[in-house]
């Protein structure tokens, strides 16, 4: 596996390769449920030998952080990440520095006026423009023929895709289902913020989540819990909900 950790290094290895490019595009702190965007995008391409190399990215984008906080407790395991990336089969692992990524100092950014207003745009504004920035220039850097992006972060998995398409790019959007450990909570680099009560709690979302028969329910039963709610709603034949435990914001969604 190649480390490359600037664009010209990127672009001089991608300048020799004629084979389709697999995109996983991450911010570290690697999981199962990266593992199993890696495991798809190695599998595509091992349906035909002909194509396919994994690329996967690591960058913590800051532009897409609206609270400090966060972006500063965000956890970082680069030598996990790599060993993981290795054992997945990633063929590229590219890490570039924010200078790198943004030269304008973010003068440039894509707006979207929607669908990103809603849910996770509504309380973290600015959030979804820093995503789809950071997206459209990897799409660029990267040159992939195929991109994987999970359920999990259902909202920003349907942004991308309509980016993708409103901007005429020929990528393809794989929209890869959310990794739960057994208690059904939705992995996410942020569980490892919560003790080891709280991560115990922060099963009951999806348990509410899925189980309740009404929004004002799953509310109500979050919020005995001691939950603190962001926002619990239905959108597209699903059901989201953004909650706070131990100061940490949990996000998960289900079909309905
Ligand atoms: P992140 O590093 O949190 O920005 O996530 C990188 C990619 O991994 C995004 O496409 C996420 O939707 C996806 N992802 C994060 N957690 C999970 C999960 N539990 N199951 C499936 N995909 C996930």
């Amino acid at each position: 596996m190649k480390i490359l950790r600037s664009i010209s290094e990127f672009h001089q290895w991608r300048q020799n390769q004629v084979k389709p490019i697999h995109f996983v595009p991450t911010m570290g702190a690697l999981h199962e449920g990266h593992r199993s965007l890696l495991m798809r995008a190695k599998s595509d391409h091992e349906a035909n030998p002909e194509q396919g190399l994994v690329v996967l990215s690591i960058f913590v984008n800051p532009t897409q952080f609206n609270d400090p906080n966060d972006l500063k407790n965000y956890p970082s395991t680069w030598d996990a990440d790599v060993e993981m990336a290795q054992a997945a089969g990633v063929d590229v692992l590219f890490a570039p520095q924010f200078s790198d990524i943004y030269p304008d100092q973010y003068r440039y950014f894509i707006s979207e006026n929607h669908w990103s207003q809603i849910l996770c745009g509504a309380t973290r504004p600015g959030h979804f423009n820093g995503v789809l920035t950071v997206v459209m220039k990897l799409m660029q850097i990267v040159q992939p023929k195929k991109a994987y992006f999970g359920e999990k972060d259902y909202q920003q998995l349907m942004l991308v895709q309509q980016m993708i398409s409103a901007f005429f790019m020929n990528i393809e959007i794989v929209g890869v289902p959310t990794v739960r450990e057994s208690s059904g909570l939705a992995l996410s680099s942020r569980n490892t913020r919560l003790s080891p009560e709280g991560r115990d709690k922060a099963r009951w979302i999806y348990y509410h989540l899925k189980n309740s028969k009404t929004t004002n329910e799953a509310s109500e039963k979050l919020l005995q819990l001691g939950f603190q709610i962001d926002y619990l709603e239905e959108h597209w034949g699903r059901r989201f909900a953004a909650v706070f435990i131990e100061g940490v914001r949990l996000i998960d969604n289900v079909a309905i």
